[in-house]
């Protein structure tokens, strides 16, 4: 079992690179942001509450995301891997999360950590917000805001799974080829060790 936590700054291209990831090693995505769309889309209560914080661009409770992502991996039992995208993103949500992989026996393997300048992570959120209509890409107020609460809540995950011996630096800047390049060696060796 391959379980990747995709971890970075909004903006970073962690959904872009999970794509690449699931097709490459036929992994299950799950993404804590899509999800929540999914759930606004189909006006949900969850949704509904969830949209109030993301649309400030603050953080939607820990309840609520953990309760999802134990739905998703109880649906999957049979899945060859998980691909974590934008979960966790709290110290709560990665214990909760340890606390459900160990339920299964199949622990994180390793988290990938892509770093990219903060000018970068602004233009490339500005420019999604022009081609997706996502509200939260364009505000550059609420832009700097998510990088804001990415730094104070989420950055301090990089010493949680650091600690575990599982932490692993990735160049994010460059194109879209060459950072899937990267990533692929990375999980290459991985897979032979
Ligand atoms: P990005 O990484 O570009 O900010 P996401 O789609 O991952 O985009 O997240 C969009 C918004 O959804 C976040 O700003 C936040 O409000 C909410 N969200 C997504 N995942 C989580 C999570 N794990 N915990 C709390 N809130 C989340």
């Amino acid at each position: 079992m391959l379980n990747l936590v995709l971890f970075g700054p909004p903006g970073a291209g962690k959904g872009t690179q999970a794509e690449f990831l699931i097709d490459t090693y036929q992994l299950m995505h799950l993404s804590t942001g899509d999800l929540l769309r999914g759930e606004i889309a189909a006006a949900t209560p969850l949704g509904m509450e969830a949209r109030a914080f993301m649309d400030k661009g603050e953080l939607v409770p820990d309840t609520v995301v953990i309760g999802m992502i134990r739905s998703k991996l109880k649906t999957h039992p049979d899945a060859r891997g998980f691909i974590f995208d934008g979960f966790p993103r709290t110290v709560e949500q990665a214990r909760a999360l340890d606390q459900l992989l160990e339920e299964n026996k199949t622990p994180i393997s390793a988290m990938l950590s892509l770093e990219v300048e903060h000018q970068e992570l602004v233009n490339r959120l500005m420019g999604r917000g022009v081609v997706s209509g996502r509200a939260d890409d364009q505000d550059p107020t609420i832009i700097e805001n998510r990088i804001d609460v990415y730094g104070r809540k989420t950055a301090p995950l990089i010493g949680y799974y650091q600690a575990q011996g599982k932490h692993i630096g990735i160049d994010g800047m460059g194109s879209i080829s060459e950072i899937a390049g990267r990533l692929k060696e990375t999980v290459d060796r991985l897979l032979q060790a």
